[in-house]
């Protein structure tokens, strides 16, 4: 291949994409419209589930040749608060998840990447914002487009101990849950929401209250982030010269919004289709999409359970040998399930497109993200 492949976006797809393509040779360029990685994000932790698939979470990074410089820290135990406020302590046999943070501080995932991505002898141009891709193999990286779900927190400070906690009520958390993440004195507290999205900061504040109500915690020095997560089906290449990757191409958790293994496994998947010629299409449909199409029926069932079904679905969790095998037949692809998919996929629709915000002194969800500019912006390079 003469010519450097060119990667739009270094997060977590685009940077696993240049990482394996240079390890086996082929020259890169990286187009990051940022003067760094993570900006997007804001130091909160973000957890790498370990329960949709056997294989651990650490053993994933290391198949898709990610490795582990980073913070990266094993949680077994999830406490979960029903909307009664009961108290549910759940223990795993395995990791359920591994905490990493986002952004651009040294211990960051983002900065982890692009270490190795460095180390490899990817270049990576910053500030360069690339709209349009006239020639040449093209990764197209670049996140998240419109919100099916929106996540609004802080990060703060902290004397309570390491812990992971959970939140589910309609009322703080719509169709979703609030969440708690505390490591090494550093917090992350977030609620999340499917639905409602215009009434998000009136979620966020009763959930903080109920948060204050149920664990002691002093909150020191907090600071605000917030986001938001995009899935939909679409074909992942174009022209033969197009990998749509990570959740540019709507590889997202439908049902939680868990999307970093998507992101690090399709970027994966891209460099290796380019390697050896491999349709990039059967690589996607043999590893990624099926688990999706599963992620979204089971959306439309959580989205069914309200505040009984939570309290009866912990009621089960409690009496649970193995409550990661439990979780993990959620996301077993079967008949059912492509029954439920077809349902699911005319009932769902993206929530939330910008279409109208001018982006000038606005605090709507597309100008509170990052740096960013607006999640919308690589429209046309799909259509
Ligand atoms: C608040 C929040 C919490 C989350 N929590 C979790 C979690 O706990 N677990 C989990 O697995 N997932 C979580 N996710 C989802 C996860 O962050 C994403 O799925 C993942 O980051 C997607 O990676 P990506 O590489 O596809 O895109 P991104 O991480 O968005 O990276 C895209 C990059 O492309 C750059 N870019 C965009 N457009 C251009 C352009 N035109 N030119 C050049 N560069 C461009 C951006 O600046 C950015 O650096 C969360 C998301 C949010 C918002």
């Amino acid at each position: 291949m003469s010519e450097a492949v060119q990667i739009i976006g270094a997060g977590p797809a685009g940077l696993t994409a240049a990482i394996n393509l240079k390890r086996a040779g082929i020259d890169v360029v990286v187009h990051e419209q940022n003067k760094d990685v993570g900006l997007r994000f804001n130091g909160d932790f973000q957890g790498l589930e370990n329960w949709s698939t056997n294989q651990d979470a650490i053993q994933f990074l290391s198949s898709v040749g990610v490795s582990v410089n980073f913070l990266c820290k094993p949680y077994s135990e999830l406490a979960v608060f029903t909307p009664s406020g009961k108290r549910h302590l759940v223990k795993f046999a395995r990791p359920l998840f591994y905490l990493v943070e986002r952004g651009t501080t040294e211990t960051s995932l983002d900065c982890g990447l692009k270490k190795q991505a460095i180390a490899t002898g990817v270049e990576i141009v910053w500030n360069s914002k690339v709209d349009e891709v006239k020639q040449g193999n093209t990764v197209v990286a670049t996140g998240p487009k419109a919100a099916d779900a929106i996540a609004k927190g802080i990060v703060f400070s902290t004397s309570h101990e390491d812990a992971a906690i959970t939140f589910v009520d309609d009322r703080i958390a719509p169709k979703a849950y609030a969440y708690l993440l505390i490591n090494g004195g550093k917090a992350t507290f977030a609620t999340c929401l499917f639905v409602d999205f215009k009434n998000e900061r009136s979620y966020f504040e009763k959930a903080f209250d109920r948060m204050q109500k149920l664990v002691q915690i002093d909150v020191r020095s907090p600071r605000e982030f917030g986001g938001f997560v995009n899935f939909f089906f679409k074909p992942a290449t174009k022209g033969n010269r197009f990998w749509y990757v990570g959740e540019s191409a709507g590889f997202q958790d439908g049902l939680w919004g868990f999307g970093m293994r998507y992101a690090m496994m399709s970027g994966y998947l891209a460099a290796q289709s380019i390697i050896t010629g491999k349709s990039y299409e059967s690589l996607v449909q043999k590893n990624i999409e099926k688990i999706l199409e599963v992620s979204i029926a089971d959306r439309l069932i959580f989205s069914l359970l309200g505040n009984r079904g939570y309290e009866k679905a912990l009621s089960i969790l409690d009496k649970l040998e193995d409550p990661i095998a439990w979780l993990r037949k959620w996301y077993n692809p079967s008949p059912l399930k492509t029954a439920m998919f077809q349902v699911a996929k005319r009932w769902y629709r993206t929530r939330l497109i910008d279409k109208q915000c001018m982006h000038m002194n606005c605090d709507c969800v597309w100008c509170r993200h990052g740096n960013q500019p607006h999640g919308h912006s690589m429209e046309q390079m799909k259509n």
